[in-house]
């Protein structure tokens, strides 16, 4: 059915009624639209766009959040396919920088702690494995892309109510007036309401663990690769960053710590703190200052029983949510977006029984990623804060076997960064991560 026949849309207004370019209008008391995305976090704007580059007239609603203090995420090459496929990426590459080797750091102190390992992306043919960007510059950058694209509005509020059915879908703006709309992108984070109007239940888990984020600037090069110390605590990595004026050198650091821990490091003084982190790396990057606050985060884990319901679908942390160990999460909710689109992609969104089998595809898609990473990452994580000889020596045993063995470990690095399975279109590749000469003027 057309939204002209449709009998509760005959008297909305478009959401374009006013032909102006610009995304951000005033909340009209009845805005109509094909999809509406809640939440306008990563995955939120980066789904507002996948759907609007599917020609789909989306609204995406929720407050542009760029105060995350010390959060980068390190976007892998299917990641960096989607954002070039969008058309996204030239603006977001002014902000990152490439990450060209993995280095891991048995730093645990186990009897069988196992010499340093180092992957490269050129072993798998890619000029990098990814690309580390600012949180801060990726929300800022994706909402100022929605409002310059005509099929997107995007209205700065909270959505304070979900009503779906059959024939349709509507959400209530926190300050008043109705979106209808014929299909529903959760992208609310982990407390999402509109998974819980669907009825979609979750087990939720904590970890003894903070994470606690930083920028750095650093006296030594980073020569591009990342390191992983693997500490009893949990994983202590830094990332390369770009650099900028004054702070050639810089890197993003992720470090998970006990609760305890994260309080006394959280009261020490700026320079308290970049001598500690300086002793945790062993002087790696040499003289570390820092280059903004300390971020601290909570470490829990989620799973839901469903990603679908009634004309909706769960995105990123709304649908899964885990430590960030090996930098999933994004990509994962990327991969996630880019499923959702093809799955959709021919559906008449008035048709409510082509919306579920759409639906259907999307649900089976999704379990088999999402349950590999959720139980991959607990696993890894569990065995570094398991003081237990069996477990340490599993642990070894795996990395040396993976990373000695020529095929599994190039199937590792694969699967890293282009995961095995059917590649969503917006994925699939035209060539290599970088162009060289772009990749050469953002080294540090
Ligand atoms: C320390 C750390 C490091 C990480 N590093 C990486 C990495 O290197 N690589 C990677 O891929 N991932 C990484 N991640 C994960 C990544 O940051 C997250 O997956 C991503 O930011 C989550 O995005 P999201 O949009 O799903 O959720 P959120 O960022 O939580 O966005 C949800 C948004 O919805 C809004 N919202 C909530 N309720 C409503 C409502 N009712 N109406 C409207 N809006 C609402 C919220 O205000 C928020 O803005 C890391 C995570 C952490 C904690």
């Amino acid at each position: 059915m057309s939204p002209a026949k449709h009998p509760a849309k005959a008297k909305l207004k478009e959401t374009h009624s006013d032909g102006s370019r610009s995304g951000v209008r005033q909340p009209l008391e009845h805005i109509a639209c094909d999809v509406l995305v809640a939440g306008a976090g990563s995955a939120g704007l980066s789904a507002a766009h996948a759907f609007a580059a599917q020609g789909r007239k989306v609204v995406v609603v929720g407050k542009i959040e760029t105060h995350l203090a010390g959060r980068t995420v390190a976007l892998f090459e299917g990641s960096l396919r989607f954002y070039r496929a969008l058309n996204l990426w030239p603006r977001l590459a002014e902000h990152s920088a490439p990450m060209e080797g993995i280095r891991m750091i048995d730093d645990t102190g186990s009897i069988f702690a196992t010499s340093p390992k180092e992957f490269r992306s050129r072993e798998i043919d890619l000029d990098a494995f990814g690309e580390n960007i600012e949180n801060n510059a990726l929300v800022a950058e994706l909402a100022q892309a929605a409002r310059e694209n005509p099929s997107i509005t995007l209205i700065e509020d909270l959505i304070d109510l979900f009503e779906l059915n059959f024939s349709g879908a509507r959400a209530r703006l926190a300050s008043g007036g109705w979106i209808d709309a014929r299909f529903i992108v959760a992208g609310e984070g982990r407390n999402s309401q509109a998974r819980q109007i669907a009825g979609i239940t979750v087990a939720t888990w904590s970890y003894p663990q903070v994470a606690l984020t930083a920028l750095l600037a650093h006296e030594k090069p980073h020569h591009q690769i990342s390191t992983e110390f693997h500490k009893r605590s949990g994983p202590f990595t830094f990332v390369p960053l770009r650099g900028r004026e004054g702070a050639p050198y810089r890197s993003s650091l992720v470090w998970l710590v006990s609760p305890r821990d994260a309080l006394r490091l959280q009261a020490l003084s700026p320079e308290e703190l970049a001598a500690e982190i300086e002793d945790a790396s062993h002087g790696l990057l040499g003289k570390i200052t820092m280059d903004g606050p300390l971020g601290s985060f909570p470490m829990g884990a989620l799973k839901t029983s469903r990603v679908t319901g009634t004309r909706m679908a769960l995105i990123g942390e709304s649908a899964h949510l885990f430590p960030p160990i090996g930098a999933q999460g994004l990509n994962l909710s990327l991969r996630d977006i880019a499923n959702l689109v093809d799955c959709l992609e021919g559906v008449d969104l008035d048709e409510a029984e082509d919306i579920a089998r759409g639906l259907e595809r999307y649900e089976r898609q999704r379990a088999r990623d999402i349950g590999l990473r959720l139980r991959g990452i607990d696993v890894l994580n569990r065995s570094l804060l398991v003081h237990a000889i069996p477990v340490d020596f599993a642990r070894a045993f795996a990395l040396n076997f993976f990373s000695a063995v020529g095929p599994l470990r190039r199937a590792l690095m694969r699967e890293g960064v282009t995961p095995h399975g059917p590649t969503p279109k917006l994925m699939r590749a035209e060539s290599k991560s970088l162009a060289p000469e772009h990749a050469s003027a953002r080294r540090g």
